[in-house]
């Protein structure tokens, strides 16, 4: 299976997919179902999400090792150093190798809501750049590894540089790509990436985007993110917060509007929060690939 390093060799633009593992074993049932519709969108990879804690942690690998076996397209399994030992990240990257998973997207990760005080001690990575070089030093170039970036800054480093040159530490270490979290406002993204430029990152940064489904579900989600909602965004959805069927509708356009923008402004490509649902991406995949 593919890595994703050797698809941006093939590829000026990637549209790939991101899905989370469902708590139940229906949800499961239905994701699975999803999954094939959404691999016939033909996304050139898609990543699955890793819990906070617990047992859904486990269902990643499976699910990206189904979505490579069974539909053949590249996937990525993020992993998170939160609650895990270093012996345990051996373990767990020698499994994921093991299943032929080529892709991983390094992440620090949070603490879990029944754990919210957990810290990392000797034990444990403190930051994501420490699984990078981890992963690198221990397993050379069988992986691509992306990690996570924030054109906002992350929630604990609003230092805007600071936290670009942190990034910086993460592709220094072996880091392939950055993925970014969602935002609103384009010119986030282009200044992070501008900024990142001029630290002489020259990855590729693929911008998250999430498709607006829910006006009251974004705004909680975002002050969990540190993401934005901007004048605009509230000037289109807050009078139609209560209208669903309006709210999707509107998610679409203002999505369509913010990809085309993104892609003419040169972003090498769109990561969609698919939510674990194959609308309202597709419709937006369909009108700006
Ligand atoms: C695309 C994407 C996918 C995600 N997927 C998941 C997921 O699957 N599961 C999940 O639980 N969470 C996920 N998250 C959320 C992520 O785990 C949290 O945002 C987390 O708080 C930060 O993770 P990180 O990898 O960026 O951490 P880090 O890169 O370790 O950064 C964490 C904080 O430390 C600072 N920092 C970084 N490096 C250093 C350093 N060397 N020295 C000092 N300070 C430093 C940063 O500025 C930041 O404030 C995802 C986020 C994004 C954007």
């Amino acid at each position: 299976m593919k890595k994703i390093s050797d698809i941006f060799n093939e590829k000026e633009k990637t549209f790939s997919l991101e899905i989370f593992p469902p708590k139940t074993e229906k949800g499961l049932d239905n994701l699975i179902e999803i999954i094939a519709q959404l691999c016939e969108l033909k996304p050139d990879f898609i990543s699955c999400t890793y819990g906070a804690g617990g047992g859904s942690r486990e269902k990643t690998l499976d699910l990206v090792e189904h979505i490579q076996n069974t539909h053949k397209v590249p996937s990525m399994a993020h992993l998170t150093c939160v609650l895990h030992s270093k012996d345990d990240i051996k373990t767990i990257v020698k499994n994921i190798a093991s299943r032929q998973i080529k892709n991983i997207l390094a992440l620090r990760g949070d603490p879990p809501m029944d754990d919210p005080d957990w810290q990392p001690t000797e034990e444990n990575f403190k930051y994501s750049c420490e699984l990078v070089s981890f992963i690198k030093e221990n397993f050379n170039n069988y992986f691509s590894i992306g990690v996570a970036g924030f054109p906002e800054g992350h929630l604990l480093c609003k230092d805007l540089n600071r936290d670009s040159e942190f990034l910086k530490i993460k592709i220094d270490n072996g880091a392939d790509f950055v993925i970014t979290q969602f935002f609103f406002n384009n010119d986030h993204y282009f200044n992070y990436v501008k900024r990142l430029r001029k630290l002489g990152v020259t990855s590729r940064i693929l911008p998250g985007i999430l498709p607006i489904t829910n006006y009251e579900g974004l705004i909680k989600f975002s002050n969990l993110c540190g993401a934005t909602i901007n004048a605009e965004i509230k000037d289109i959805f807050e009078p139609i917060a209560d209208n669903k069927d309006a709210t999707i509708k509107e998610g679409i356009n203002f999505a369509i509007k913010q990809c085309k923008e993104l892609l003419a402004g040169g972003a090498p490509g769109l990561h969609f929060y698919s939510l674990n649902k194959l609308e309202p991406t597709r419709s937006i995949l369909e009108e700006v690939r």
